[in-house]
């Protein structure tokens, strides 16, 4: 993997990409950090990838039997009469809203990946489900801070709200809460414990600011999260919240447990 970051999952919490870097190495996988690709050739046998360090210096080849470009996505506004009709673009070519959806132009509204804010699926889907009722005159809304992320890896990551390193920028006073799944009973069995779960709350309210999961279905444990931010609710919400034995379920109420004061299996 050429990456030009010198992390792997970009805007993901840096402790949750160190971890799931080292298990994918495990795996066999080589990265190569802060390095640019430059140019693919395809040669008889696949492809010859050239890339070179970001900071400057040698460029570097590798043979590759395919290449997956997983970069570069923008918004496809060509073609669709925009200009014609006066509907005005951001500076990175994405159509511009207000509050409620609603372009430059009286009766034009945009949603999804032509618009500001995350390229993900269930991002464009709320954001069309707000339009709807805003347009039926209803109070649409999307809650912006509790959008997961899921990489769909072997183990996934998910995530939800604040990385540690964003709340740290904003000078928040905060605390974390941290499961492994080698301590989660369900995980054991199905010979699934690497990973953690890790939650964000602020030190003084305990609210959730943002949680982290790398493990065996991150994807749809990190649901909980999410609904728990949604309803601004506390780590102690979570933690004095029964969860069914044995589920993987148990190691994000046990994070809860972590953070408002400590879990019950280490
Ligand atoms: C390879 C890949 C994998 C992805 N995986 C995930 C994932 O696992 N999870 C996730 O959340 N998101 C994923 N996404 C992102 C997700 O697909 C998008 O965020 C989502 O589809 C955006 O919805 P949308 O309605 O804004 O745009 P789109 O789904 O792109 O819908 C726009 C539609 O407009 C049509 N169209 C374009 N021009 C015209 C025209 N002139 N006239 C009429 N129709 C037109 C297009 O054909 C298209 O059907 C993935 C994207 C890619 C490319």
């Amino acid at each position: 993997m050429v990456e030009f970051l010198d992390k792997v999952l970009g805007p993901m919490d840096q402790e949750v990409s160190t971890a799931f870097q080292k298990l994918l190495v495990k795996q066999g996988i080589e990265f190569r950090l802060g390095a640019k690709v430059t140019g693919v050739e395809k040669t008889e046998s696949g492809a010859k990838v050239t890339f070179e360090p970001v900071k400057g210096g040698e460029a570097e080849t590798l043979d590759a039997d395919v290449v997956l470009v997983a970069t570069g996505r923008k918004p496809y506004t060509e073609g669709l009469g925009l200009e014609e009709a006066g509907v005005k673009l951001d500076e990175r070519g994405r159509v511009e809203i207000d509050g409620h959806f609603k372009t430059n132009v009286d009766g034009i509204y945009a949603i999804g990946d032509v618009v500001k804010g995350a390229m993900l699926a269930h991002k464009a889907e709320d954001e069309g489900v707000a339009l709807a009722e805003i347009l039926a005159g209803q109070a649409g809304h999307v809650n912006y801070d509790a959008i997961p992320s899921v990489v769909y890896t072997e183990p996934e990551v998910a995530s939800v709200g604040k990385t540690e390193e964003e709340l740290k920028k904003a000078g928040v006073d905060y605390k974390v809460g941290k499961f492994p799944f080698m301590a989660n009973g369900r995980a054991r069995a199905m010979l699934k414990t690497d990973g953690f779960v890790k939650i964000l709350v602020d030190a003084k309210t305990d609210r959730v600011l943002g949680a982290h999961i790398l493990g065996a279905g991150a994807g749809d444990l990190i649901a909980e999260a999410a609904l728990l931010m949604e309803f601004g609710g506390a780590s102690e919400d979570l933690a004095r919240t029964s969860h069914a034995h044995p589920t993987l379920s148990e190691a994000v109420r046990e994070a809860a447990f972590a953070a408002f004061a400590k879990p019950i299996h280490i």
